[in-house]
């Protein structure tokens, strides 16, 4: 038995993930070459990989995922007041994207299979002022698309999606990114594919695409004249380059996640209440965040408690998303955006989540070692004590 933490260094939840740099560095030189910082090659060869990769017609890079979600609302015909149903259970980027545009987000209950939209929960939240459903492929696996596809077209609502973490992800073994009116990647430098910070609005509608473009350039059109009201959401060269470097490893960091998450399985079998999240059979995940379940009834401990023992060995674990969005500022202080309360699945996974470190940073012996501290955290109902190291 030691006292000692069993990494000495921290191992961290969405470390960057860090391409060739020798490119990188040749791509910005170009730039810098062509005095073209932004918008220019750069921007629009890494549109043209993400719509490949998406199986899209388009691809509109932006700053960032939160204002391409601003975009896609706006390109889509959202109108100002609308109230958009949202999952409450997401990263907080979501409903404020739509928020700081006067959009009122209506928190909907989860699928626990999938963590996404509840589809029968959000028919029932569809109600005069709703202006668009928007879905969230949380942790990479998609949320029931053809459920929610059938009843935002029999209402007549757009359609979108966060696929902040859905990269490379497959639905019925079409690629993430065609579905609804638009979807939107987020290649922020926590995200597993990444541009420093950037995002992108992928759509199979020319118009909703035309609309994106010239929104995300002060509503310059085509032709050079301002056709619409607009934001600045464009992407640096810099950006452009790094998120090119970045992708030409996609395949490589969902082998590297994929053994990483097999690694993980094997390293907590057999532990009373601990599951490992999984994807749906026979699609293609990325498996950029590995997500365990912790039932505090089987397991005898809850996910606070893991948490601040790995913690106290350097393991720096998320709680994503705890608490829920509609438990958060603003949200909470606004029935208007969570009638009808409580929104008890989202609550209870919520209570149950814990991300781990994956990634390229992370291999064999890092994950021996987490697995080892949960395991220890389980079988002694984390008292106090430490578990053992080898050091
Ligand atoms: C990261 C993230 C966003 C925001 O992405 P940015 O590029 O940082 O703006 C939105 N939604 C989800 C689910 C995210 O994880």
């Amino acid at each position: 038995m030691f006292r000692l933490p069993v990494f000495r260094e921290p191992l961290h939840v969405g470390r960057p993930n860090i391409g060739d740099r020798e490119k990188l560095r040749e791509k910005i030189d170009d730039a810098l070459d062509r005095r073209w910082l932004s918008s220019g090659p750069l921007v629009r060869e890494l549109e043209e990989r993400v719509a490949a990769l998406a199986g899209t017609a388009h691809a509109v890079a932006t700053c960032n995922a939160t204002v391409a979600l601003q975009l896609a609302a706006r390109a889509t015909g959202v109108q100002a007041g609308a109230e958009v149903i949202v999952p409450s259970f997401t990263w907080v980027a979501t409903p404020h994207a739509l928020d700081w545009i006067g959009l009122t987000p209506v928190f909907c209950d989860v699928d626990e299979e999938t963590a996404g939209i509840d589809p029968a929960h959000a028919e029932k939240l569809v109600g005069p002022a709703t202006g668009a459903i928007l879905g969230v492929h949380a942790f990479g696996r998609p949320c029931p698309i053809d459920e929610l596809t059938e009843l935002a077209d029999r209402h007549g609502l757009p359609l979108l999606f966060d696929a902040a973490h859905a990269l490379g992800s497959t639905h019925r073994g079409r690629p993430v990114g065609g579905f609804g009116s638009a979807e939107v990647f987020s290649f922020h430098a926590t995200k597993f594919i990444n541009s420093f910070e950037g995002g992108a609005l992928v759509t199979d509608d020319p118009r909703v695409a035309e609309r994106a473009r010239a929104m995300r350039n002060f509503g310059i059109g085509e032709d050079r004249e301002v056709i619409s009201s607009g934001t600045n959401a464009k992407m640096s060269e810099a950006s452009a380059a790094m998120g090119l470097v970045s992708l030409e490893r996609v395949d490589a960091l969902i082998d590297q996640n994929t053994r990483n998450h097999r690694l993980y399985e094997e390293g907590l079998a057999g532990l009373p209440g601990i599951s490992v999240r999984g994807q749906a059979p026979g699609e293609r995940a990325n498996h950029q965040y590995l997500v365990i379940e912790i039932d505090q009834a089987a397991a005898g401990v809850h996910a606070d408690q893991v948490h601040a023992v790995l913690e106290r060995h350097n393991v720096l674990a998320r709680r994503y998303f705890h608490p829920c969005c509609h438990q958060l500022a603003p949200y909470s202080d606004r029935p208007e955006t969570h009638a009808p309360l409580p929104l008890p699945r989202s609550e209870a996974l919520a209570e149950r989540v814990l991300a781990l470190p994956t990634g390229e940073v992370i291999g064999e012996e890092e994950i021996d070692g987490v697995c080892r501290i949960i395991r220890w955290a389980v079988e002694t109902g984390c008292a106090d004590g430490a578990p053992s190291t080898t050091d």
